[in-house]
């Protein structure tokens, strides 16, 4: 039988419907998905001893004939024993298998066996536990790198093991190789049937690496490809001209705006005045001042006539933006509405109506403001904030929103980012837009003093919360509590149920600090109880405010100066970097207090992490390297791709070298049409293609 990449696995032995199905379960119907399914480590078995020459502690091969008939013994309900005597040159080694009974059929007396596994000595006695075993001058799981898959129920790694070994021996002729010959020369990487067949069956360690390197950036370059060509195209969409000057706005502020909000603001104006559509990300740690630059660009539209959505992750962070909005704005003449999944009825008929004939220049609000039903009279700019998790997709469904009638072009585009994104990847996830990064905070800030306690503390913890509250500051306590993903999408943090937090806040109101005003919002609160508990602590009207993680993005009350975490372990590094943010936001001196009652080091060690550095960035490359960015950016919610064999924070050396690659080869063929690079093209589109929901 001759195979090929499209052989689907049932012609092959051993596979019946039954594993069929299991195997599909693993997205493998064909040789070549089989050639697709990535080893996720792999086992030495090369090293092949004499019993008494074998290694201590560590598992090696050893040959031995079988000197008995196996026999079983059942120590007792679901424990079985099977023995096996095996003997090589002089010395004996008894072989056990626990729960194995087959074997006793598998194993034959008076033939020879390779046997993998750790040789433990006990005198002149050896013994092994569990081995893998195959016949003797046949072996094709021993005596080499084994490669170990990813499995189910089901399905063993032998049986993987078997298929690829079969597709790598007999389907890699004429596997197309879609990297240019010139990148694969200048950036040394081996051919791409190499790579392959070594990915699952390395000769070497060596072997293993070279093969890896490739793939990894193979995966990269074609990725950052499309996402140059994305950058490319969208670079020469025409946009409309909407000129307005950084110092006419400054005038408005009641601050001086710092030299990198200057600077940012320079950047978009140059970006609106230049007649091509905006993709600007403007970068900045929480409390750098985005909010202003974002204002910026709502006037600058509003001043040529054309509308701004501004579109916030949370109605929370909407209400507070609509509020900002509108005190800086409306002297300049600027007609600010909120528009969130909970203006309803009447009002929110009214306020459609307005918005289609053009009698609103700002709208702030949720993803509501792209939902159907939405119509702009002229959307000529949308901003979104703290949209970390906003990928390319989101946004180029957003270009669809605007182009009114007359005006076909596309509306600018505005990201701003409380970073935590490790630069290098924020090259990949934004790689299709331009960066303006706010690296200089307001004057007069003092640091967040950040400090870890232990229950042993709480009572001088609650004591500290009121000598603040006793100087007229105020105070967040946030526990982690499973919050509802309201399409906004807040990442849930495994904590206390709402009950618990409800029943805390209670106590804190009648036990704790029946003295001072306790405020409690959470995500399932109505909107309207939400706006009204946020509303009085941004007054000064509550002392304490206990909350879910709904604070954590973007809410400002700079009198604030008291930050308390309650489980603190449960967060990830960045959230509770976000969390701190809330606080050291005004003249006076905050802290971020971490409680926590993790016994575990490695819990200890991040949190104190935190406690060391107030540097986003710093805390971010420490995220990704300690959680992976699996963990990282919540379950692709960075708007990526998936990826297959690159791992975004090992990788990042690569990455930055595929991206440099791709960046040259689209700049030198914007549309990939040398014939050189027909491959690469096709497999570029195939990526956009599968996943259309992210790109287009
Ligand atoms: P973020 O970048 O986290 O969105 P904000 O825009 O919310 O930060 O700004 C944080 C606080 O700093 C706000 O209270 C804002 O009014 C204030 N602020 C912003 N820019 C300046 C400035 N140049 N000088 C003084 N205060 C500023
Ligand atoms: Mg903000």
């Amino acid at each position: 039988m001759t195979l090929t990449r499209n052989t689907p696995l049932t012609d092959l032995p051993g596979v019946g419907p039954q594993r069929a199905k299991k195997l599909e379960k693993l997205g493998l119907r064909t040789l070549g998905d089989a050639l697709e399914h990535l080893p996720q480590r792999y086992e030495d078995r090369r090293e092949r001893h004499a019993l008494r020459d074998a290694p201590e502690g560590r598992p090696c091969c050893v040959a031995a004939m079988v000197a008995e008939t196996p026999r079983v013994s059942y120590v007792r309900r679901g424990l079985s024993l099977v023995k096996v005597k095996a003997v090589d040159g002089a010395d004996t080694v008894y072989v056990t298998f626990f729960n194995q009974d087959y074997i006793r059929e598998a194993v034959r007396r008076g033939e020879s066996y390779v046997f993998y596994g750790t040789v433990e000595r006990q005198g002149n006695l050896f013994y092994m536990t569990n081995p893998a075993f195959e016949r003797e001058g046949a072996e094709r799981f021993t005596g080499r790198i084994l490669p170990v898959y990813p499995l189910t129920a089901g399905i063993s790694n032998n049986l993987l093991a078997g298929i690829t070994r079969r597709a790598v021996d007999e389907c890699l002729d004429g596997l197309p190789e879609a990297l240019p010959a010139q990148v694969r020369k200048e950036h040394r990487l081996c051919q791409t049937q190499f790579a392959r067949k070594s990915i699952h069956w390395p000769a070497s360690f060596e072997e293993l690496a070279l093969a890896r390197r490739r793939l990894v950036f193979e995966e990269l370059f074609v990725l950052t490809c499309g996402l140059a060509q994305l950058k490319d195209r969208r670079g020469q969409s025409a946009g409309r001209v909407l000129p307005g000057a950084a110092e006419d706005f400054a005038a408005l502020l009641p601050f001086a705006p710092t030299g990198a909000q200057r600077r940012a603001m320079e950047d978009i104006a140059a970006d609106l005045g230049s007649g091509r559509a905006m993709n600007r990300l403007v970068q900045g740690d929480v409390g750098s001042g985005k909010t202003a630059v974002a204002a910026f660009g709502a006037w600058a539209a509003a001043k040529n006539g054309a509308q701004c959505a501004l579109m916030a992750p949370t109605e929370l962070l909407a209400e507070q933006h609509a509020r900002t909005m509108e005190a800086l704005l409306a002297p300049a003449g600027v007609r600010t509405a909120l528009l969130t999944g909970s203006v309803k009825g009447k009002e929110r008929k009214a306020l459609l109506a307005a918005l289609a004939a053009g009698e609103i220049d700002l709208v702030v609000g949720t993803h509501a403001l792209f939902s159907q039903g939405v119509e702009y009279h002229d959307l000529g700019l949308v901003i979104a904030d703290e949209q970390h998790r906003f990928g390319v997709a989101q946004r180029s469904a957003l270009a669809e929103k605007g182009g009114s009638g007359a005006e076909a072009a596309p509306p600018h585009i505005l990201v701003m980012s409380a970073t935590p994104i490790p630069r290098t990847l924020a090259l990949i996830i934004y790689g299709d837009l331009d960066v303006s990064v706010i690296d200089e905070l307001p004057p007069g800030r003092t640091p967040v003093t950040t400090l870890l306690v232990g229950e042993d503390k709480r009572a001088r913890m609650y004591g500290f919360v009121r000598r603040q509250a006793g100087e007229g500051r105020q105070v967040y306590i946030v526990c982690p509590a499973v919050e509802e993903n309201g399409g906004g999408g807040w990442e849930e943090t495994p904590g206390m149920d709402l009950k618990a937090v409800t029943a805390y806040a209670k106590e804190l109101r009648e036990r704790v600090f029946p003295d001072l005003r306790v405020g409690l919002v959470h995500g399932r609160l109505k909107a309207r109880d939400k706006e009204e508990v946020m509303t009085a602590f941004h007054r000064g009207e509550l002392d304490v405010l206990v909350s879910t993680t709904v604070v954590e993005v973007g809410v400002d009350v700079p009198n604030a100066s008291l930050m308390i975490i309650e489980n603190a372990e449960r967060f990830g590094l960045s959230q509770l970097h976000q969390l701190r943010g809330r606080v050291g936001r005004g003249e006076h001196q905050s802290w971020c207090v971490l409680v926590t009652a993790s016994r575990s080091e490695t819990a200890r060690e991040r949190l104190r992490a935190l406690c060391a550095t107030n540097d986003g960035f710093q805390i971010a490359e420490e995220d990704l390297r300690l959680r992976g960015p699996g963990d990282f950016f919540g379950k692709r919610q960075h708007g990526l791709p998936q990826l297959k064999v690159a791992d975004f924070a090992a990788d990042l050396e690569l990455l930055k070298e595929a991206r440099a690659a791709a960046e040259a080869l689209v700049a030198a063929d914007p549309d990939l049409k040398k014939p050189a690079h027909r491959l690469l093209k096709k497999r570029v589109l195939q990526l956009f293609d599968e996943n259309a929901e992210l790109f287009n």
